[in-house]
């Protein structure tokens, strides 16, 4: 024990907690606990998402199950593994309803804006990458889209048919699901149950109600292939993500994701083909997002509440300011979407840009980077802080509790409370934080982001209105340690580096 005062610890429950390979436990959507993490291969994570289907620019709900893609795999990264991370893009086969009948929603969306399918497709995937890199997404290993791999496709489907697992009817082939007694074990779905709900009336081709396309054929269809089972066929949207999964990752891998809805049918079809098809597990961890709501409900395009990124802007929030939002809550509960709560979110930050500005004026980024926070006297406040963060996320992601362990020590610091000899220390833990939620702008290479410079600004201005001029002395020598140099001018205040 070093000769200082011993500190009272702060109660958060876990102590001396480190985010291990051993110690990450997450939910899994198919045995329905949380389990110890162990990846297959011991030297890499590899892990699959569904993507946006590529028919309409994607909206704050869709990104909400992106976001959490992107989370597990800094958090993963965090706890030091390699990890390999494929999210497709469904570009053909997703019908209305992710039912099996009815129209493609590409084609749909190509007959509204009187375009060709392909357009839309080009379109909304490069509004989708813009929104990505908007919103400081690590760009996934691969993205591969459903279009290129009929092949991969086709070739599944052959198999499944010569076990037997998959039948014909004229060009269509269908998927047996009582030859898989598993069927139904992700969504808690029996098949006897599935007979009455379903739509045996609208396809007489099934053997069974719940039988579900593998290869569809339609004359009419814009989007499709000649191949082994017909001229015109498309895929059907299960099939493409397990081609495309065992291409990328093989026939066995470690995590596979999407939102709730995407339990059933999406996944358990998914189970069904890629096991009956490899005779392999296929995926260890199912992990699913629970929807974002809008104002208590459902999000549509009908209801004007499907908003977009461009939407947040507009009301002058920023993306970070989204991101922040979502990490309050846990991804397995919904979570709902008003602009009260997203203006919470951003006060949120501009304490936390603020922490980080504070701290930046009392020391900086070259000491910040020499620290390793694993190293620190386990009983400083940067110490618990550092384990509070990793041990919510050790615990299935709870991001609500490690974003608390970063508020905590902010509260810390703001009430003098925190050693001076602590400072870095706690920039290099703001910095950690920072690289698994990228809540914060990057700092640019003179220490300060803008915003938060322009911030900064703003509130000197308030302090000088309020006539608070010792504040708004202490945010000018703030910035000028950080190498801002102010200049009021008649059209305002101007700031300039150096
Ligand atoms: P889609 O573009 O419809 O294929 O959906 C892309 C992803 O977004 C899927 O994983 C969906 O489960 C997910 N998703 C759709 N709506 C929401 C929502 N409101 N909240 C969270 N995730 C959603
Ligand atoms: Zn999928």
């Amino acid at each position: 024990m070093p000769a200082r005062n011993r500190k009272a610890l702060p109660d958060y429950g876990v102590h001396c907690v480190r985010i291990r390979p051993v110690e990450l436990r997450l939910y899994n959507t198919f045995t329905r606990e949380k389990q110890l993490f162990t990846p297959i291969d011991p030297d890499q994570v590899r892990m699959y998402h569904c993507g946006p289907t590529v028919y309409q620019r994607p909206h704050i709900g869709n990104y909400r199950a992106f976001l959490f893609a992107d989370l597990l795999r800094r958090v993963l990264e965090l706890a030091d593994y390699n990890v390999l991370q494929i999210m497709n893009i469904t570009d053909v086969g997703h019908l209305l309803d992710d039912a099996d009948d009815g129209e493609d929603k590409l084609e749909v969306q190509a007959k509204k804006d009187k375009v060709d399918p392909w357009q839309v497709v080009a379109k909304v995937t490069e509004e989708f990458f813009a929104d990505l890199e908007l919103l400081g997404v690590k760009p996934a290993h691969a993205y591969p889209r459903a279009s290129d791999h009929i092949p991969e496709m086709v070739e599944l489907i052959e198999v499944l048919i010569e076990k037997e697992h998959a039948y014909r009817v004229g060009d269509n082939v269908y998927f047996d699901v009582n030859s898989f007694p598993a069927y139904g074990k992700l969504s808690g779905n029996k098949i006897d149950n599935l007979e009455a709900g379903a739509r045996l009336e609208i396809n007489q081709e099934k053997r069974h109600p719940a039988d579900f396309a593998l290869w569809k054929s339609d004359a009419k269809h814009i989007m499709k292939w000649e191949t082994v089972f017909g001229p015109d066929g498309f895929p059907g949207w299960h099939i493409e993500c397990s081609a495309m999964a065992r291409k990328y990752l093989g026939d066995h891998f470690d995590i596979h994701t999407g939102g709730e809805d995407n339990v059933f049918p999406h996944h358990e079809c998914e189970i069904a083909q890629s096991v009956c098809a490899l005779d392999s597990p296929f995926v260890n961890l199912w992990m699913h997002t629970k929807f974002l709501q809008v104002d208590g409900g459902k999000m549509g395009k009908s209801l004007g509440n499907a908003y977009s990124l461009d939407d947040l802007k507009q009301r002058g929030f920023t993306v970070l300011d989204f991101r922040l939002l979502l990490l309050r809550g846990n991804y397995r509960s919904s979570l709902n979407f008003t602009w009260e709560a997203l203006k919470g979110a951003a006060e949120g930050r501009i304490n936390l840009n603020d922490f980080r500005n504070r701290l930046l004026a009392l020391t900086d980024c070259a000491a910040a980077d020499g620290i390793d926070l694993k190293t620190l006297d386990a009983e400083s406040a940067v110490a618990q802080a550092n384990f509070a963060f990793r041990a919510g996320l050790s615990d299935d992601l709870n991001t609500s509790e490690a974003l608390a362990a970063i508020f905590h020590l902010r509260n810390t610091f703001q009430h003098g409370k925190l050693d001076a000899s602590e400072n870095a220390a706690a920039l290099a833990f703001l910095h950690m934080t920072n690289s698994v939620f990228g809540f914060l702008e990057e700092l640019s290479t003179d220490g300060l982001a803008d915003d938060a410079i322009d911030q900064l600004i703003v509130e000197r201005g308030e302090a000088r209105t309020a006539k608070d001029f010792a504040r708004a002395d202490a945010i000018r020598d703030e910035l000028d340690a950080a190498g801002i140099t102010l200049e009021d001018t008649p059209d305002g205040v101007k700031w300039f580096r150096g």
